[in-house]
């Protein structure tokens, strides 16, 4: 069943493809295996643009995927994969596994919880309930390397041709199922600039508070994939739009709602900022952008703090203290990013005292880079500082002498 295309049919541009791919695909297939490229990686090529990750579904069992490559890895326990390894390249192989059943779930090899979201999910099946339990129709999409051939079980092709975006199934019980899939949803979206017709936008509004109860590591990872795609702008407008950004960010949500123009630009402008600098090939930290999302939460707590009487320093230390923990919960944002995020907040009011031997200090401080650029984020949110960035500006560029000036005039 299915449709089946030929070259002539589909025109997938095979050498946007990695060859390590194609050959994890070729070598499971000589093992006599059925074996594809799946997902984003045929998506992305038929659309003409070079996948960055590639994902190969397999009739082989991870055991036996493992039996193939020597240089290979089983990881997951939620869902059973195989690591292929190719030098810095790794290739994600992963068996055919089909829509688990109230049936299976009392088997125990898959799991839901009453709200009929899939906790485990390794039951094995074939191609086509492969292609029929993943999420978008243009997700669905299986390309055959060594025959040259496109199926398409799930009319994925022509969503891809209408620019469209369709869940495979009831979207509703799809997203029941899964609700991170409405993120997903918004990421494509904003991604590849596809329409969200009705039946799968409208069930989002009201299914959106369902991602409070996704684990934070999960969440996690896949808001990182929402930021850095390159329309992370975009994907903010549309998460608020269907009620999603709250679930994730609820104390900023709340300020968002309270100060919409100074959140908003502030937001706005650190996710256009990302989205530049991945297009010209820079990276971006999650510190940064995370420190952005979270401004908007931070600043009623820093009030609260300054309120009580706490310096400013102390009160942004104290605030960072209280929304972190609570933030964590929904989102498991690593140490690694938490630590160098407090330090960019506390920077923000040190950055105003600059008598003696502060400025020098500060500007010697590890965060400083990304504390200044902070500063002028928030200044282009329409914020007053008193000119402080222009200042901030100029002394890094100044000479020693000119330097000291600038310190001596600020009495
Ligand atoms: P990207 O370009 O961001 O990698 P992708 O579509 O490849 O996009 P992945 O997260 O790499 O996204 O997932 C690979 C494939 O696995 C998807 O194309 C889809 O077929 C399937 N899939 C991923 N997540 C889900 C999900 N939550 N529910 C159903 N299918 C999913
Ligand atoms: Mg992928």
């Amino acid at each position: 069943k299915g449709q089946q295309l030929t070259f002539e049919q589909h025109g997938l541009r095979t050498d946007l493809f990695s060859r390590n791919a194609v050959n994890v695909a070729l070598r499971l297939q000589e093992a006599g295996f059925q074996a594809f490229l799946v997902g984003g990686c045929v998506r992305d090529a038929l659309l003409g643009e070079r996948p960055k990750d590639f994902d190969v579904a397999t009739s082989a069992t991870p055991e036996q995927v493992r039996e193939v490559f020597r240089n290979s890895r089983i990881i997951g326990r939620r869902f059973r994969l195989v690591h292929v390894l190719f030098g810095r390249e790794m290739i994600e192989v992963a068996t055919f596994r089909s829509n688990h059943t109230a049936r299976d779930a009392a088997s125990g090899k898959a799991v839901m919880d009453s709200s009929g979201r899939i906790l485990r999910d390794n039951v094995y099946g074939t191609l086509e309930e492969d292609a029929l339990r993943r999420d978008f129709t243009i997700n669905a999409l299986y390309y055959d390397p060594a025959n040259r051939i496109l199926h398409d079980f799930a009319g994925g092709m022509s969503d891809l041709e209408a620019r469209t975006l369709r869940l495979i199934g009831d979207p509703e019980t799809r997203y029941q199922e899964d609700p991170v899939r409405m993120l997903r949803a918004i990421r494509f979206a904003a991604k590849l600039g596809f329409d969200l017709p009705p039946e799968t936008a409208t069930p989002i509004h009201r299914l959106a508070p369902m991602l409070g109860d996704i684990p934070a590591a999960r969440l996690y990872e896949e808001v990182l994939k929402v930021f850095l795609n390159g329309s992370a702008e975009d994907s903010f407008d549309l998460l608020q739009q269907y009620n999603l950004f709250a679930p994730l960010f609820p104390l900023s949500a709340a300020e968002l709602e309270q100060d919409p123009e100074y959140c908003t630009s502030l937001v706005r402008l650190a996710l256009r900022n990302t989205d530049v600098r991945l297009a010209e090939g820079k990276t971006v930290t999650p510190a940064f952008l995370f420190a952005a999302l979270l401004w908007p939460g931070l600043l009623p707590l820093i009030a609260r703090c300054q309120a009580e009487g706490l310096a400013p320093v102390p009160a942004i230390q104290k605030a960072a203290h209280m929304l972190l923990p609570v933030q964590i919960q929904r989102i498991a944002i690593p140490r690694r990013f938490t630590m160098p995020m407090q330090e960019i907040w506390a920077l923000q009011e040190r950055l105003p005292y600059r008598y003696g031997k502060r400025a020098e200090t500060v500007l010697a401080h590890p965060r400083f880079r990304a504390a200044y650029d902070f500063l002028l984020l928030r200044e282009d949110a329409g914020e007053d500082t008193g000119n402080l960035g222009q200042w901030w500006t100029d002394y890094q560029f100044a000479s020693e002498p000119d330097r000291r000036r600038m310190i001596t005039e600020l009495s």
